[in-house]
């Protein structure tokens, strides 16, 4: 568990990250070294889930030294599916990864959203579903294995 108590945001006890793949985490369906060092890293304190449409197919293998968790999703409706399965875990309990716009309603309904800018860009309507911004994936999990740089972001 990963707890950090922010001044006006609040108490958080995460248990769960749940990460959108493509564009979030991976650049064209790769999984750069850099960002599954520090998955396995967080992967001490909090149970990783992918979920993903899984676009170039590469996911698992690009995910088989990572400690955690693949979910593909079918083809319809994908928002719905990633904010369920948010739901399903205990969204109060989930750090939620993502860019897209069907990350939008998985980052507004855990209890802390992120989203990464990274090489493809954000959504705007995500964005401003999320709490907080990162321009990485690495930014982004560097701020969960160091929770100090979240607290001065996120203290009100
Ligand atoms: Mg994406």
């Amino acid at each position: 568990m990963l707890e950090i108590d922010v001044p006006g945001f609040g108490l958080m006890k995460l248990d769960y990250l749940v990460s959108d793949f493509n564009g979030t985490l991976a650049l064209d369906g790769n999984l750069p070294l850099e960002v599954k060092q520090k998955l396995n890293a967080l992967s001490k304190s909090l149970q990783l889930f992918i979920v993903t449409s899984d676009e170039f197919g590469k996911a698992k293998e690009q995910l088989r030294d990572v400690d955690c968790v693949l979910h593909v999703l079918e083809e319809k409706d994908m928002a719905a599916q990633k904010a369920e399965f948010v739901a399903k875990l205990g969204a109060q309990r989930v750090v939620a990864l993502g860019n897209g716009l069907n990350d939008k309603d998985m980052l507004k309904a855990a209890r802390l959203g992120i989203i990464v800018l990274g090489n493809e860009g954000c959504a705007v309507e995500t964005l401003l579903a999320a709490d907080l911004q990162v321009t990485s994936a690495t930014d982004g999990l560097d701020l969960l294995l160091n929770p100090k740089r979240l607290r001065a972001t996120l203290k009100f």
